[in-house]
Parts: structure tokens; sequence; C-alpha cells
């Protein structure tokens, strides 16, 4: 009503978590579109904890992690970069992630940020209502995911929100397999991020079959 004071609304931030091994394109224009959809003040990007194991595979050391996504979100003033997982000791779970960050502050309106691959999986997450308490979701449409209706169903709408996402069918794991079978990867990543995995050797050259 006109006798409520005026207070500055809460600040909106977006938590884009992800494993980043490496960071990619997809990624970033993911963050870029939903910074600008919600007009959020700032895109926080929180690299998952270590020691984890993503199924089958060792994943690269968390520093290795971290420094490629600073890397990568350097240049943009309202991305940063939250070690929030990287310094939790075990594995990384979305609700220790959002209960952190909001920890650290209070007043602001999360937006977590996730693939529509990710987002189906929410429910199997620890402590699923919880999650809808600490943030507000955005599920951003991913070329070659689809979401079934059991899951879209059981999505409380007032907490998430889909957003579409120029079709960018760009993967870590695309970006991984391309540099062991010494193709290139720029323009899939960041040019730093390609000199960063060349410096270290991240994902080293598979020796090829022969005749
Ligand atoms: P991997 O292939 O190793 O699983 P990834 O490319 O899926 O890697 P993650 O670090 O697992 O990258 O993803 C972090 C978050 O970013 C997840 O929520 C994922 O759904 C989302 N994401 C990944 N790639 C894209 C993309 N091209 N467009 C939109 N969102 C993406
Ligand atoms: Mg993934």
């Amino acid at each position: 009503s006109s006798d409520t004071p005026l207070r500055p609304l809460p600040r909106r931030v977006g938590v884009m978590g992800g494993t980043f091994d490496p960071i990619h394109h997809g990624h970033l224009v993911a963050a870029s579109e939903v910074q600008a959809w919600f007009d959020l003040d700032e895109v926080v990007f929180v690299p998952t904890g270590a020691p984890w194991q993503k199924a089958d595979r060792t994943v690269t050391p968390a520093e290795d992690r971290y420094l490629m996504t600073v890397i990568a979100t350097a240049s943009n003033p309202r991305f940063t970069v939250s070690r929030v997982d990287i310094d939790r000791p075990g594995t990384t779970y979305t609700i220790d992630t959002l209960r952190d960050l909001k920890a650290e502050m209070p007043d602001a309106e999360l937006y977590f940020i996730t693939g529509a691959d990710a987002l189906a999986d929410i429910f199997t997450w620890r402590d699923a209502e919880g999650l809808f308490e600490l943030a507000r979701f955005v599920g951003c449409t991913r070329p070659g995911y689809t979401m079934d209706e059991s899951t879209i169903a059981s999505i409380p709408a007032d907490r998430v929100t889909m957003v579409e996402i120029p079709a960018l069918a760009i993967s870590s794991t695309d970006c991984r397999e391309r540099t062991r079978r010494g193709e290139p990867v720029w323009y899939l990543v960041p040019d730093g991020v390609v000199q960063y995995i060349a410096k270290h050797d991240l994902y080293p050259k598979e020796p090829q079959d022969s005749a």
C-alpha cells in the first residue's frame, strides 16, 4: 500500500553449479541468458567439490576446475566464482551449496540455474523440498534432453521457470573427448580455458589405434 516505506528490492543472485570439467560456452550462455531474463545482479558459478566420482570417471582436481571457471568468467562484471563447494569436504549436495550461499548473502533471492537434464534429477537430490524453500529454479532447455511428463508435473510451478537457451550442443564430455583425440576445442570453451587445458595437459591425448 502507499504507506509502505520504500526499501531496496532484494538482491537477485543466480547460482550456477557444475563440475566445469571444463567450463564451456554452453554454461556461459545459459548464465548470461538467465542473468538478463531475471535481471539478476550477479551470477555465482560454483564448481563442485572433490574428491568426487562422476559415474565412472575421475574428475579433474577441484583447483584446476576452479581456476578455469575464474578464467572463463573474469571479464563479466556480473559473474563471480564461489569456493563453497570445493572448500567443503565430501560429496557436493545442492542443498549445502544453497545453505552456504544463503548464509553469506542472507538478503539475496537465489535463482539456481540448471540444465533440463540436471533438473530432471532434482528429486533424487537430498532434501528436495528444502531446495525449493532456499531458491527458485531455472531450468535451461538443452539440445538432446527432454523432460518426461511426470517430472514436469511433480515440480512446484511457482518455484521453477523453464528458459530456452539458444541451441548449444556443447558439453564438457565432448570437450574432454575432443582434447583426448587431439581435436580442437577452440570456440567451444573460452580462449583462456583452451590454453589452461593445454598448459596443464588436463585431458592427455590417448594413443591412436593404428594398423
Ligand atoms: P558433463 O558432460 O561432464 O556432464 P556438462 O557439459 O553437462 O558436463 P556440467 O558441469 O555437468 O557440464 O553442468 C553444469 C550445469 O550446466 C548443469 O546444470 C548442466 O545441465 C548445465 N549445462 C551444461 N551444458 C549446457 C548447455 N550447453 N546449455 C545449457 N546448460 C548446460
Ligand atoms: Mg552434465
